[in-house]
């Protein structure tokens, strides 16, 4: 139905082209246009043009065609509100038929114009009449002969001629790009890419620039920044007598831009059109705010500019490119901060493969941890540090990883498993010790026993062969390819102090050891949210002292195992506060599940009771008694504080005498003390009562002073609920998001992991609530917890703690529910800067 003629545009300076309507290329076109570039004649349809289109009606194509001189061969792209939602492609050559073929050959020569009709009629067959590709991509004859044949095999396979009629050609194309953005697979496709349901396509109708024909002619595509490092290098190719973007096809044909010593360039064959396509693309890049990647051609000297797309640019690439237009004052601080993706900073801060280096693939899994790393095979996690004690830098090689390797990957620069999913034990650990890793690598072959390494080509390798692991991509590599290093460097750093001054809410790190509290200070987190205390006796000297606490029958025994655990905790508070600095340190008494710290097989039992000196029978006998049905429920956190007050005493004595220690050298230290698993206010009244006695103690026995806070970790449903009266004895409340997630759901944060992904693929949940924190449901509680621990507390300090605490969106939903900082794993610092500061803007 013809009822209503759809809207048809001709892009000149003062034509209304926005966006929303008409799409980003055809946008970016009149922007050019403006500029007073020499873009060919260009037509924009709308989106609802085009969706007419799809739905059967068409726009008048005579009218179109009245706007181009006769004879002229058009091209038709796609115009999306965003480049990177993708577009059917576009088709070139559009008019050309065997009249038009007669009177090019005269002009630019039989081959030229033979090429010129050739690959308009493939582009037809494939794309528009959907004839079988192969057919025609066969066919590689050149010249007129192999016109010949692509026509003849269009009659044979359409069964009927090429059409000659421009009109019909230009209405056919449009039609079909039309109809393939509304197939399934396109709009699945797209929306993967964050395209939303009814995105729209615009079309743009532009007359041809030849780039073939005599004189220099040609095309090709010019970008100012290396797409990689974001610096500042002409990139791109040209080749002569060619269109669209074979230029990028052909390498070996095509010429460098500017002048390379690796072989000819257009600089110098043609030194006029390059420095004309330098100031456009200077221009552009001022005018249009960022750095393009152009297309043009050359037409007997001429440059033309045909379209613009900002450049590909990698996470390094992007935060350099942000911040040099904010540097040259092209856009504000504001909007370079806006134009990077905070979940992409992760692969700064990490060494990767160097994007040119050779790879020499053996391998390859799930890219569970980012970053790359080289080093010699080890197979077990005793091996990983006696190498790390050499030395040597080396890759643990594990079918899976459990908690007893945990010292192996410490050791270990990267890891590499045969088994395992983005969740599983090493997934986890890796990512949170900054290690890179592949795991589920399935199709090489493991074998312990002989310690090979087997390759999928089937290679072998053995201990001490030198292999890398490519964490970003799920690479494993053989040798040492070239690495580039972490980009922790000015631009990094300068570009997260502008984050820094836009942000309004605070972010700290979780850091258990010295080693991550130096990771937090080197990302510049404002201090430590967390300090999981029982996470620092998983070291083998150490978990032996820390059973024996656990194990004492008599308050003797559990004395002289707790004086026993006190220096090695003042020695850790007294570290961790020196390398903070004064910033504030949150320390969190013992939270350990009992039985994560007993030993679960007979050797672990047997060498328990060797410590103990008692039976082995014995020790099994206790072992089972403190056995729990659950858990995580069971006498854990502030629970165990309470059953057994001697450990907080312990822990808050060894806190005190650490705060003496660490301000006798510098700012004094104000340490924060954290209880854990809180769910009444008496509770938290006990232990106080206790730890102002300990303090008032190390006070009198030291004659000097010290300050103190002590907080309540908010992660039970009843604590939020009743968060003021709880907040009337805490300086601050941490919501530990992991555990009231798990208690809000009744999903055991441990199990949840076998029926996620069924539960999320199915929409049950929207994502994992243990990555995002449910604003609803959770979110609901947190806001409760908020209203009623300010109620209770006017001038109470509030923060979360779990793992939500780096991820982008939970870091949104904490801001707008008033809390004050958010405490994430050392290595999401950075985004959670980024990330906070976006939500300011
Ligand atoms: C939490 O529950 O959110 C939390 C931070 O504590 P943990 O993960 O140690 O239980
Ligand atoms: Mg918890």
């Amino acid at each position: 139905r013809q009822d209503q003629d759809p809207e048809v545009t001709l892009i000149t300076p003062t034509a209304p082209i926005a966006t929303p309507t008409h799409g980003g290329r055809a946008k970016c076109l009149q922007r050019l246009v403006r500029l007073d570039l020499p873009v060919p004649r260009t037509v924009a349809l709308s989106f609802d043009t085009v969706h007419r289109i799809a739905k059967g009606a068409m726009p008048d194509i005579r009218a179109i065609l009245d706007e181009y001189p006769a004879g002229a061969l058009l091209c038709v792209r796609p115009s999306s509100e965003d480049p990177d939602w993708g577009g059917p492609g576009s088709v070139l050559n559009i008019g050309m038929n065997d009249a038009l073929f007669v009177e090019f050959s005269d002009s630019i020569g039989p081959t030229a114009a033979s090429a010129l009709y050739k690959r308009f009629v493939t582009a037809y067959a494939i794309h528009v009449a959907r004839l079988d590709p192969d057919v025609f991509e066969e066919i590689d004859a050149p010249g007129q002969e192999g016109l010949s044949e692509v026509l003849r095999c269009y009659e044979e396979e359409a069964e009927e001629p090429f059409p000659q009629d421009p009109a019909v050609q230009l209405a056919e194309v449009l039609r079909s790009m039309a109809r393939a953005w509304e197939g399934t697979t396109a709009r699945l496709l797209r929306q993967a890419k964050g395209a939303p349901m009814d995105a729209g396509l615009g079309l743009i109708v532009q007359e041809m620039a030849l780039g073939v024909g005599d004189g220099e002619c040609g095309s090709g595509v010019l970008q100012l920044v290396n797409s990689e490092t974001g610096l500042p290098q002409i990139t791109g190719r040209y080749l002569s007598q060619s269109q669209g973007r074979e230029a990028l096809k052909c390498e070996r044909s095509s010429l460098f831009l500017e002048r390379d010593p690796r072989g000819p360039s257009l600089e110098e064959q043609a030194p006029d059109a390059f420095r004309k396509l330098k100031e456009y693309a200077a221009l552009m890049r001022e005018k249009l705010r960022a750095e393009m990647q152009i297309e043009f051609t050359i037409e007997n000297g001429q440059v033309h500019i045909l379209d613009g797309v900002r450049v590909k640019r990698s996470p390094r690439a992007a935060l350099r490119i942000a911040l040099r237009l904010a540097e040259d004052g092209i856009i504000s601080r504001q909007e370079a901060l806006m134009r990077v993706e905070p979940r992409g900073l992760t692969e700064l801060l990490h060494r990767q493969l160097d994007p040119e280096a050779e790879r020499d693939r053996i391998g390859g899994g799930v890219a569970a941890s980012p970053g790359a790393a080289t080093g010699r095979i080890v197979f077990s996690s005793s091996e990983a540090q006696a190498s790390a004690a050499r030395g040597e830098n080396c890759i643990l090689v594990r079918r899976e990883t459990s908690p007893e390797d945990v010292r192996g990957m410490h050791a270990a620069v990267a890891v590499l498993t045969e088994r395992g999913g983005m969740t599983s034990h090493a997934a986890v650990i890796g990512r949170g010790l900054g290690l890179p890793c592949v795991v589920g690598a399935a199709r090489m072959g493991f074998r312990h026993n002989s310690k090979r390494l087997v390759a999928e080509d089937g290679r072998e390798f053995g201990e001490g062969d030198i292999i890398t692991v490519d964490g970003t991509s799920g690479q494993v590599l053989a040798g040492a390819p070239k690495m580039i290093e972490a980009a922790l460097d000015d631009a990094f750093q300068t570009f997260m102090s502008w984050a820094d001054e836009e942000r309004d809410i605070g972010v700290r790190a979780n850091a258990d050891t010295p080693a991550d509290a130096a990771t937090a200070r080197n990302f510049a987190a404002q201090g430590i949210g967390l300090c999981r205390t029982e996470h620092m006796f998983f070291e083998a000297d150490r978990i032996t002292p820390m059973r024996e606490m656990i194990f004492a029958d008599s308050p003797e025994d559990r004395k002289a195992a707790l004086a026993r655990l006190l220096p090695m905790q003042r020695a850790d508070f007294t570290e961790l506060f020196r390398i903070m600095e004064g910033m504030p340190v949150c320390i969190r008494l013992f939270d350990p599940p009992l039985h994560e710290f007993l030993p679960s097989d007979r050797a672990g039992l047997r060498d328990l009771a060797e410590a103990l000196d008692l039976p082995v029978s014995d020790v099994t006998r206790r072992v089972e008694s403190m056995g729990e049905y659950n858990p995580m429920l069971g006498m854990r956190g502030v629970r165990l504080g309470i059953a057994v007050p001697e450990i907080y005493d312990m822990q808050a004595r060894a806190i005190f005498e650490a705060t003496l220690e660490a301000s006798r050298d510098g700012a004094p230290v104000v340490p924060e003390i954290m209880l854990p698993l809180v769910s009444a206010c008496r509770e938290v009244e006990l232990v106080r009562t206790r730890i102002d006695a300990v303090a008032a103690a190390v006070r009198n026995e030291r004659g000097r002073e010290f300050d103190y806070s002590l907080g309540v970790m908010v992660e039970t449903p009843r604590a939020c609920l009743r968060a003021d009266e709880i907040a009337q004895h805490a300086h601050f409340l941490s919501f530990g998001t992991n555990d009231l997630t798990q208690m809000t759901y009744g999903l055991s944060r441990d199990d949840a992991g076998r029926f996620m992904s069924d539960y999320v693929q199915q929409g049950v949940f929207a994502e994992d609530p243990f990555h995002r924190l449910d604003s609803d449901g959770v979110g609901e509680l947190i806001r409760i917890g908020v209203a009623r621990g300010r109620e209770g507390n006017g001038g109470v300090m509030l923060s979360i703690c779990g793992e939500h605490g780096g991820d982008p969106d939970s870091i949104a939903f904490c801001r707008d529910a008033g809390i004050d900082y958010v405490s994430c794993s050392p290595f999401r610092v950075p985004v959670a800067r980024l990330a906070a500061a976006q939500l300011a803007i």
